[in-house]
Order: structure tokens, then sequence, then C-alpha cells
């Protein structure tokens, strides 16, 4: 029987609409729908289309189109980020009352050799200086988390990166923000994403600490890469996505996620289904070994 007191387990895959959906999407979509059904949870689809610069038009329709192409349709309404600019707004005004959060002049070449904020406007901009930023404080913030897949972590913000940029110089809300607010409402019982984020996650914890909002737990499964060891990218010629094999990217996505289907399996419904009822999220650890 469900805990009442308990949120049903919630998944969510939050694609940029920077382009296609491509094989390492893809791979991340279905490990977060299958976790989703493997705990006879929700699954939700969230597009993260809050910097229009890195927008490109019609891709937000086309990946919303080809997950339902594999099978994988979420329980509610697709949710957008730019639609929801008046939560982003709301949580840095509450920042920013409670002095958590400060108008910032510097640029990018003010971060030392390591891209950390030195924190020259914590105690205030310098006479004169012009606003780009709005950073949040981290102090001696320690965020300890326990990652699924890869384990333990502590991170010491103030030496990873320092006061962080939450409003940017373009006045676009960065996407630690916006990620941190909308994994808390409607509430993410468990992030599934690429480990490529897992630097992320620390930034997140921090802004939901001091906004007093729950944190989901994490798994950050292993990117694909190619044979040079680098992460595949939305233009990779190799990527049997982007020729509309379909057939063969769901069969790699699946062995990339430690659940190579039998052979004889042949068509995307028969593998989504082979996949619901053989899903192990214990077989992606080994994944990490
Ligand atoms: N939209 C971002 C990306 O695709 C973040 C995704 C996430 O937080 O899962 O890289
Ligand atoms: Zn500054």
């Amino acid at each position: 029987m469900s805990d009442p007191c308990r949120p049903v387990y919630t998944g969510r895959f939050a694609p940029s609409p920077t382009g296609e959906l491509h094989l390492g999407s893809l791979a991340t979509a279905l490990a977060s729908y299958l976790q989703a059904r493997y705990h006879h949870g929700r699954w939700l689809i969230r597009i993260d289309d809050i910097d229009p610069q890195r927008e490109r038009p019609g891709s937000a329709a086309s990946i919303v189109a080809t997950l339902e192409q594999f099978g994988l349709f979420p329980d509610a309404p697709v949710i957008y980020q730019s639609q929801r600019a008046a939560l982003y707004h709301s949580a840095i005004t509450q920042l920013l009352d409670q002095d958590l959060a400060y108008p910032c002049a510097c640029s990018r070449a003010d971060l030392d050799r390591n891209g950390r904020y030195p924190g020259h406007c914590r105690a205030g901009m310098p006479p004169g200086a012009q606003q780009r930023s709005l950073r949040v404080r981290c102090e001696q913030a320690q965020i300890s988390f326990m990652d699924a897949l890869a384990g333990a972590q502590h991170i010491h913000l103030q030496q990873h990166t320092g006061d962080f940029v939450i409003r940017r110089a373009d006045a676009c809300f960065a996407y630690q923000l916006c990620c941190a607010v909308d994994d808390a409402a409607p509430t993410i019982t468990e992030v599934v994403r690429g480990m490529d984020l897992l630097d992320s996650t620390a930034q997140q914890i921090h802004i939901r600490r001091l906004l007093q909002l729950h944190s989901p737990r994490y798994a950050h499964i292993p990117v694909i890469v190619d044979e040079h060891g680098k992460k595949l990218s939305k233009r990779d010629q190799a990527d049997p996505l982007l020729h509309g094999d379909h057939i063969t990217a769901m069969r790699q996505a699946l062995t990339h996620l430690q659940h190579p289907p039998p052979a004889a399996i042949t068509s995307i419904d028969g593998l989504l289904t082979w996949a619901l009822s053989h899903w192990q999220p214990a077989r992606l650890s080994s994944a990490w070994a």
C-alpha cells in the first residue's frame, strides 16, 4: 500500500531545445522513464527553454514528438521553463530580501584561474559600478548528498564555484536557479540525468536549502561517449537516431544502460515492453566500475 504522507515517485526528463534528440539524450530519457515505471511512479517532461539564444526553433516540438515515437509519453502536460518566469522571479526576490543573494558588477575576467568567483561584490558593488548579474551567497556551504550511482558526494561550494550566478548579465535566469525551483514544484522525488550534471547538483541543492525547499534523490548515469571518449554531441554523424534508425538507437541506448535486449525483439513497442519488465536499476552501477 502506498503511504499517503510520502509523495508519489516522480521523475522527469529535462532536455534543452538546442537541437534534435540524440542517442545520449534518448538514453537519459529512457533511464528516467524506466526508473519511474519501476517505482510505479509518474514521469514528466520539462523543456528547459529559458535561454532564447541557445534555442533552436522547432526543436522543443521535435524532441517531444521523437520521445513519443519511442513510446515515452509524459503523465502530465509538458512543462516549459519559458512559462515559469514568475516562479523564478519570486525565488530571486526571496533570496534578495533575506540577503542571501546580491548584485554583482564583475565579468568573467574577474573570476580566478579556476573559474571561481572571489567575492568582490559580496559586501556591496564598488561605488559607481554597474550591476551585471545576481549571485547567491555560498559562505561556508558544505553540500553532501548520496548519488545512487556515483556514491557519496561532498562539495564545498566556496572552493568549487564561489558565490554563483542566479541571474545572468543578459537578464536570463540561470540554469541552476530554474532547475532548483523546477525540481521542487511539482515535487520531483528522483532526478535521473547524465553524469555531466553531477557538478551542478550541489549548487541546486544549495539554492533549495536557502529557499527551504526539499531536494530530490539523485542518480547520475554515465554519458555515452564516442571512440575518443568525448560526449556524443547533437551533430554526431555516428548517431543512428539522427539517421532515423530508431530500432538501432533504442537497442544502443538500452545496451548503454546495461540492459542489452534480446536480438529477437525488433520493434520499438517490443523493446520498450521488454525493458519495462527487465529494468533493474542496480545494473547501472556496474557501468561505474
Ligand atoms: N536541460 C539541461 C540539459 O539538458 C539540464 C537537464 C537536467 O537538469 O536534467 O543539460
Ligand atoms: Zn562582483
